[in-house]
């Protein structure tokens, strides 16, 4: 029963607003935000849903989850994390894109004072780091490049693409549906397993707009299978006067030798590809983006057409690009450089004052990159029941869980927050033990 005299307990919204945890969030949150989510918490104890004396807690635990996306140690070992936000930006990346938020040049030529091409410094940057590319044009995603290079350059007639190739990128998102939604029609060729060059020609014989080639990123066919490579389909593609296009998904821009499957713009431009597509948060470890690299000729027919326009990246990501191109080591190669010996001594100072043990664990490039190449390292192992406890700490630590067992890999976690993750795995056993007295 909610009385009358236990109403009167509730605290007003005016001493609410005034408490210190509460004006420390209105710096950040405006005032109709903040009495909203304190008249919330007021109608819950109103209802006898909450204790008055609880009130407050309540009001300061909703203004401080109010607002933004939240920071996440990851403990998974997967590099490329796509619910993570993918790569994590190096710091010159997050100063340019700090630098970018305001007013800039990003179409401005300031010597002249006349109007410059958008973003030509990140297409220089991109330019200078992948010389067998004629010209470069950076969009929102590498989905948005897909869907421009195809829609551009194949008009109203075919695509022609491999049935090995048409995948599903994520969140039921096809590339089959993507291309076609723009009114390109596909003319698929060969056979899930083998495709081969004769399956092309005949394709290209009847109405062909161009030749798509994806990467297959997030799986693999392996025993009976054959494909036809970019360097064998470039005649082809002469032969018919058709644009040759290549997704390549990871956005490596010069072979790696850790993943040696994993194909890059240099490679693919070399071998003949009018135009390369990439993501610029996987590999590349740079911020959302598509990037579209290519010959002079088949890049401008791109950047001219409308939906260039609506595909277009904004100044913060060209910054951050930018940056990313030109700069140091990206936190994403690092993880993927993680050291396994280094890695077990971290976990092991990690692991002794809990009493946990370290065990071998094999990270991953993920994000649709390298299936199957696993990342030698160490992982801190902990019971399964401590997982929800490490997902809503603070700091939020993404483990890993499998088997039955709660899986803390370092790889991508820089060193200087082991003492943080350290704190949070403590916090968090603790939780669990509490939990399971009350229990
Ligand atoms: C990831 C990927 C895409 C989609 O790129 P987004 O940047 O996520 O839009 C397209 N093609 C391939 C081969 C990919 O791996």
């Amino acid at each position: 029963m909610v009385t009358d005299d236990s109403r009167r307990l509730i605290p007003r919204t005016d001493r609410l607003m005034e408490l210190p945890a509460v004006r420390h969030a209105r710096q950040r949150l405006n005032d109709r935000v903040v009495r909203s989510l304190i008249h919330t918490v007021q109608s819950e104890a109103r209802s006898g849903s909450l204790s008055p004396g609880d009130v407050e807690s309540a009001v300061v635990a909703a203004v401080e989850s109010t607002g933004s996306l939240q920071p996440v140690l990851n403990a998974t070992g997967i590099v490329v994390h796509t619910n993570l936000g993918r790569a994590p930006l190096s710091s010159g990346a997050v100063n340019a894109l700090i630098a970018a938020s305001g007013y800039v040049d990003v179409e401005l030529d300031l010597t002249t004072g006349r109007r410059s091409g958008r973003g030509a410094a990140a297409r220089a940057a991109l330019l200078n780091a992948c010389p067998a590319a004629e010209d470069a044009l950076v969009v929102n995603n590498g989905a948005a490049a897909l869907v421009l290079a195809t829609t551009a350059l194949a008009g109203g007639a075919g695509v022609v693409i491999s049935r090995g190739e048409l995948i599903e990128i994520g969140a039921g998102f096809r590339l089959p549906e993507l291309i076609e939604s723009t009114g390109a029609r596909l003319h698929e060729v060969g056979t899930t397993n083998r495709t081969h060059v004769d399956d092309y020609a005949e394709a290209l014989g009847s109405n062909a707009g161009c030749l798509l080639k994806v990467h297959p990123s997030n799986f693999r066919i392996t025993g009976f299978a054959a494909s036809v490579s970019v360097r064998q389909l470039r005649p082809l593609a002469d032969a018919h006067g058709v644009p040759l296009v290549v997704d390549i998904g990871s956005g490596l821009l010069a072979p790696d030798p850790r993943l040696p499957d994993e194909p890059d713009f240099a490679s693919v431009l070399d071998a003949g590809a009018d135009i390369a597509i990439a993501s610029g948060d996987k590999l590349l470890g740079g911020p959302q983006a598509g990037l579209i690299l290519g010959t002079r000729k088949a890049v401008s027919r791109l950047a001219r057409h409308p939906l260039a326009r609506a595909l277009r990246a904004d100044k913060l990501t060209l910054a951050a690009l930018e940056a990313t191109v030109v700069g140091q080591s990206t936190p994403t190669e690092l993880s993927l450089a993680g050291d396994a010996g280094r890695l077990r001594v971290r976990a092991e100072r990690l692991a002794a004052p809990v009493g946990a043990e370290v065990v071998e664990h094999d990270g991953r490039v993920g994000g649709g990159g390298a299936p199957g190449v696993p990342l030698a390292g160490h992982a801190i192992a902990l019971p399964e029941s401590v997982a929800p406890f490490l997902r809503t700490g603070n700091p939020a630590v993404l483990p890993r869980v499998h088997d039955g067992v709660c899986l803390v890999d370092l790889r991508c976690i820089p060193e200087n927050d082991d003492e943080r993750l350290g704190n949070a795995i403590a916090a968090a056993l603790h939780e669990q033990a509490v939990g399971s007295r009350e229990s």
